[in-house]
């Protein structure tokens, strides 16, 4: 068999029979990064003889368990004690974590070979990596687009087969988005599912941390393995986990009096004029799926939906504002080397020029809009008031949940677009992430699996569609998604490379 062309589970599964040696499987992921990474950009550092010595402890059966020499890649937020966490960023260009994250330490515990770090939007701020200071990933599917962000470097790894699956971060879409327009699951878990600990803050009330697969049944083992409470994380929920929450295949708990499937749609988002055909395709088809297997279609109202984008760029950049104080050359970050100029404050002139030296326009920009909208006199009028926002919204959900057991909805408006088209404008680029935002806002999760294709220039670029379940209820929102999934098996699509 080919390691590099098959799923985390089969391959965990030949592994584990002894088909291919888990050295063997390393070395084939690392063989393939080669070949590809220099056109994709989708590794930001690899940790090759890292991943070399864990795929022999695997072999001689010193590490063990359910992901035993399964080669999965981590987004450059997530602490790991072996190279650097740089989350794509000049500022922690050589920063070494002294941990590693809970989330990722699960993953070794069952036994997975960490390959390395992958590029992303610096600091998680941005929908393509165009705004890594490591330079954009390529989307697989056509190296003249975007791979989606911020965790792009995960779907490009992804997609190209770098990895047997890998690990992402959402605090507005960063993993369903790019998933979606690569063509393939990506999960944003409940907040509080999984252990933030280890993962670099940028909006702390919304970041969570999910995985990145070809099929749902991997999603659901990541999940089912980091899943749970950690008492590093006072937000990681003390929520008991299924230990049937990977089995995709199951039966799903319906509401009481054994009724049937009920499937939400909502009309803000499913603007035809805004969505792209294919989207539209996806998202018909999707919902042609579950009728035909006897599902109940349910009309719900998001009214606050339209509110969902200026909500999450109050609350996300205010956090983000607090958040990277820290990066200032003397707690963390980035130092300059420039002396101080005569006369001025050599502390205030270190800091604010590592600052300046340390962090990418994007950034700067965040942390601006932050200390605007939560500086006094407008506080109330920006703050507080996406604050009470962001409870409308969630009641939105808690309403439309009494009336289904699902969201079926599009993840984007569209396709994956071209390497520039849209870096010059911030505003086009922060509407990337109008159908993912809310379940951030709602605290709840969302699944995006591939839907299909958009045919441009030549190419065909995929497009997702999105499921959004009630908070701690991914083994039903998974399930649900996996009915769609057995009927289509869109995952079976690769790029030619
Ligand atoms: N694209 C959104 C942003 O720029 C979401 C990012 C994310 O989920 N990390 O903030």
């Amino acid at each position: 068999m080919d390691p590099t062309q098959t799923t985390l589970i089969d391959l965990r599964n030949a592994i584990a029979s002894k088909q291919v040696s888990a050295e063997e499987a390393t070395r084939a992921y690392l063989d393939r990064i080669d070949t590809h990474n220099d056109a994709l950009n989708a590794f930001r550092d690899r940790m090759t003889d890292y991943a070399l010595k864990r795929a022999r402890a695997v072999d001689t059966g010193e590490v063990t368990g359910r992901l035993a020499g399964v080669p999965i890649a981590i987004k450059d937020c997530m602490c790991h004690t072996e190279g650097t966490t740089a989350c794509s960023s000049k500022m922690l260009e050589h920063y070494r974590s002294p941990f590693t994250a809970t989330a990722v330490q699960r993953l070794e515990d069952e036994g997975a070979v960490i390959l390395g770090k992958t590029n992303m939007d610096e600091f998680a701020m941005g929908s393509s990596t165009e705004n890594s200071a490591f330079g954009v990933s390529r989307n697989p599917w056509d190296l003249d687009r975007v791979p989606g962000g911020s965790s792009g470097g995960t779907t490009s790894a992804m997609a190209a087969d770098l990895a047997a699956a890998a690990l992402g971060s959402d605090t507005g879409g960063s993993i369903r988005q790019p998933a979606a327009i690569t063509g393939l699951v990506g999960l944003k878990p409940t907040y509080g599912r999984i252990s933030r600990w280890g993962l670099v803050a940028f909006a702390s009330s919304l970041d969570q941390i999910g995985p990145v697969t070809h099929t749902l049944a991997d999603a659901a083992l990541l999940t089912q393995i980091m899943c749970g409470k950690d008492p590093l994380d006072s937000t990681s929920a003390d929520v008991p986990v299924e230990s049937d929450l990977h089995d995709v295949d199951g039966e799903i708990d319906l509401a009481p009096g054994g009724g049937k499937l009920r499937i939400g749609i909502a009309s803000q988002y499913l603007d035809e004029s805004a969505n792209h055909p294919a989207v539209t395709a996806a998202f018909n088809e999707a919902l042609a799926v579950y009728k035909q297997q006897g599902a109940e279609v349910v009309e719900v109202d998001l009214p606050h939906t339209e509110y969902g984008i200026p909500c999450y760029y109050i609350v996300a950049t205010a956090e983000a504002s607090s958040n990277l104080a820290r990066y200032d050359g003397v707690h963390y970050g980035h130092r300059t080397g420039e002396p101080t100029p005569n006369g001025a404050n050599a502390i205030q002139h270190l800091m604010s020029q590592s600052r300046a030296e340390g962090f990418g326009s994007e950034v700067k920009r965040r942390i601006m809009l932050g200390t605007y909208a939560l500086s006094s006199g407008y506080y109330d009028a920006y703050y507080n008031r996406a604050l009470k926002t962001r409870r409308l919204i969630a009641r939105d959900f808690d309403t439309a949940f009494e009336q289904c057991d699902a969201i079926l909805c599009p993840t984007t408006t569209g396709p994956a677009f071209k390497i520039g088209d849209k870096a010059d404008d911030p505003l086009a680029m922060y509407m990337n992430d109008i159908y993912t935002v809310t379940t951030n806002l709602a605290g709840i999760a969302g699944v995006s699996v591939p839907g299909g294709f958009a045919e441009e220039d030549g190419k065909r670029l995929p497009v997702g569609v999105q499921l959004i379940g009630k908070a701690f209820d991914e083994k039903r929102l998974l399930r649900i998604a996996r009915r769609y999934e057995r009927e289509t098996e869109l995952w079976k699509h690769r790029p030619a490379l």
